[in-house]
């Protein structure tokens, strides 16, 4: 969403994301308005909460996807960090049993 400031009225962009993360505040604080902060003056613009809601009507949803994307990746990325653990275990492990092949998807080396 393209905002433009009251200030200085350089246009500046309010991401889809931080336009959901905005009205998920603004409905559990009970506002009815979101301060937009402009990239050129940094001084607040308020953005009336209708407003918000008339560009994204679905927003609801659209935040809900969007928590569960980050959850998601969140989840991929405590699974790689999991793999790197393991890996590191095996590596000692494998004084121990030197026939231990990898097995998988070509996995990058380093
Ligand atoms: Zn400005």
């Amino acid at each position: 969403m393209q905002l433009r400031c009251s200030y200085c009225h350089n246009m500046f962009a309010l991401s889809r994301e931080a336009a959901l993360v905005a009205l998920h505040t603004m409905e559990s604080e009970n506002l009815q308005h979101y301060d937009a902060h402009c990239l050129s003056c940094r001084r607040a613009n308020t953005v009336a909460r209708d407003r918000l809601e008339r560009a994204y009507p679905n927003w609801q949803a659209e935040y809900k996807t969007m928590m569960k994307e980050a959850a998601k990746a969140e989840k991929e990325q405590a699974a790689l960090e999991k793999k790197a653990a393991e890996a590191k275990k095996e590596k000692s492990e494998a004084k121990k049993k030197p026939k231990r092949k990898s097995h998988g998807k070509k996995s990058k080396a380093k």
